[in-house]
Formats: structure tokens, C-alpha cells, sequence
């Protein structure tokens, strides 16, 4: 298989130069090694999507799957692995999606820790509406709806991932194609519940973030809890303070939702 064999007809319309292509260039990567590599079978795969540009990701992918409730992703995804345990769910989320609406789903999800893959497009901006604060805005952000700024501190959500009992956090720069492809691969791989954040440019809204390129620096993988504390705290999702670790955050071993649920087993 090759990746272009998971594209679609559907016409592209995510504005040219936006980093959503290179996250969809990496998953395609992804799977079609998976399945040439024996690991899947192309019909094991289901996507699950909530609403916003990263929603579209659907539309240019040739797999499976369910399209869009806004902040459910989680629990739609959460529903095809328990009625299926066999199938490999991979979400795909917004920052507003899933750290505004699906903010309770996100939390409650590291401590099930079902096997379920989980990536969130964060370009720190409601994109898909032209551009409104999210929580991971950056402090002073201006849209039509906030003219003076926004003037909340950003949530840290790879620092909430960690707080909340996760047993795989990531952060990927997706212009680097084979690092945040090598980094969803263990992802998929990882048993129990593995959370993406990466870091998605959006070129039309919220410019004053497009500077992150030179923050960013990778890390080799960590299975540390205290080094990993100091990993998620690196960076403070406001603009030009800071440097962003990207790679692996963290991994460990927890049980996983099957192992802990008794009914399951019956
Ligand atoms: Fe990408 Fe931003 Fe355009 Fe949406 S509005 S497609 S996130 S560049």
C-alpha cells in the first residue's frame, strides 16, 4: 500500500500552506506502513473526527469512521472500541473541540485509558470560524469578538494530560513529516490511551503564533514522571517564551481499559 492509496476525491479546502497537510501526510504514512508491515489490515483502522478545519481530515482520508459532533470526540470514539475492541480508533480533534467542549471527555480518558489513539490539531484559534480565542490562546490574542485581547492565561494541556494520570503524551512540529510520523506510529502502537498534541500553524488566524518554529527543539523519548514534569512545564503556550519539547513526553505502562473493566472479560 501506498499512502496516496488513503486519499480520496474529496476537492482540498484547507488554505494552502496550512499545516493540517502535513498531519495528513503523516497519518497516511503511518497507516499504509502499518498495513504493509502485516501489524493492520486497512479495514482495522476507524477515525473518529469532531467539527472544525481539522474535521476535514475525514473527508481526504479512505478509512472508516464517524464525522463530527463538536468536543465529542472521545466518547463517540470510546463507543466503536467498546462495541469492537479489535479496531484501531484514531481521533482527531481542534484545540476549541476538545479543550473547550470536550474538555470533561479529555480528562475522564487518561483515567479510562481505553485503547485509543487521540490528535489534536492545536493552532490555538476556532479556525473554521475565523478565528476566535481557544484555551490554548495565547494571553493579548485579538479577534472581531475580542478586540482588546484575550486576557486569560492558556491552558497547559500537555500539563493537564499529565496531572490527569496519562500514560502516553506527545507534542509534534507536523512540518517534520518522518518525526511526527515515527511519533504517531508509537502512538497507535502504545497500549491504552495515547494523546498527540501537535502543534498545527493555522496561516490565516491567530499569525502572531507562526513564530514557534524556532522554539521547538526534539526530544529523545521519555518514560521519566519527574523529567517529564519539567517537559510539560518547558513551555507556557504563550508566544515567544520559552522552548516547545516535541517527541515523546512521555510513555508509561498502565493497565488499560479491558484489563481493569470485569464485564469485559465475561
Ligand atoms: Fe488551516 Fe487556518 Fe485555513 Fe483552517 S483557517 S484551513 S486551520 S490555515
Amino acid at each position: 500500500m501506498n499512502p496516496q492509496d488513503l486519499s480520496t476525491k474529496q476537492p482540498n479546502t484547507w488554505c494552502p500552506g496550512c499545516w493540517n497537510f502535513f498531519i495528513l501526510e503523516a497519518v497516511k504514512r503511518v497507516i499504509s506502513e502499518l498495513v504493509n508491515e502485516k501489524k493492520f489490515f486497512k479495514k482495522d483502522f476507524s477515525i473518529v473526527t469532531g467539527v472544525g478545519c481539522h474535521g476535514k481530515i475525514f473527508d481526504y482520508l479512505d478509512l472508516n469512521g464517524f464525522y463530527g459532533l463538536h468536543g465529542r470526540v472521545l466518547p463517540v470514539a470510546l463507543g466503536i472500541k467498546l462495541a469492537n475492541p479489535k479496531m484501531k480508533v484514531i481521533g482527531f480533534g481542534g484545540d476549541g473541540d476538545t479543550y473547550s467542549e470536550g474538555m470533561a471527555h479529555f480528562i475522564h480518558a487518561f483515567r479510562y485509558n481505553a485503547d485509543i489513539t487521540m490528535i489534536v490539531h492545536d493552532n490555538q484559534s476556532f479556525s473554521l470560524t475565523t478565528g476566535q480565542a481557544t484555551p490554548t490562546s495565547q494571553k493579548g490574542f485579538k479577534t472581531n469578538v475580542n478586540p482588546y485581547g484575550e486576557f486569560n492565561e492558556p491552558f497547559n494541556p500537555v500539563k493537564i494530560a499529565l496531572s490527569a494520570g496519562a500514560s502516553f503524551i506527545a507534542r509534534c512540529n507536523p512540518s517534520d513529516i518522518e518525526h511526527t510520523k515515527s511519533v504517531i506510529k508509537k502512538a497507535i502502537q502504545h497500549k491504552g490511551f495515547s494523546y498527540i498534541e501537535m502543534m498545527q500553524k493555522c496561516v490565516t488566524f491567530n499569525l502572531e503564533m507562526n513564530n514557534f518554529d524556532k522554539l521547538m527543539y526534539k526530544i529523545p523519548d521519555n518514560a521519566n514522571y519527574n523529567k517529564a514534569l519539567k517537559l510539560v512545564e518547558e513551555w507556557d503556550y504563550n508566544s515567544k517564551k520559552g522552548k516547545i519539547p516535541v517527541g515523546i513526553l512521555y510513555q508509561t505502562k498502565k493497565p488499560c481499559l479491558y484489563e481493569k473493566w470485569k464485564q469485559s472479560k465475561q
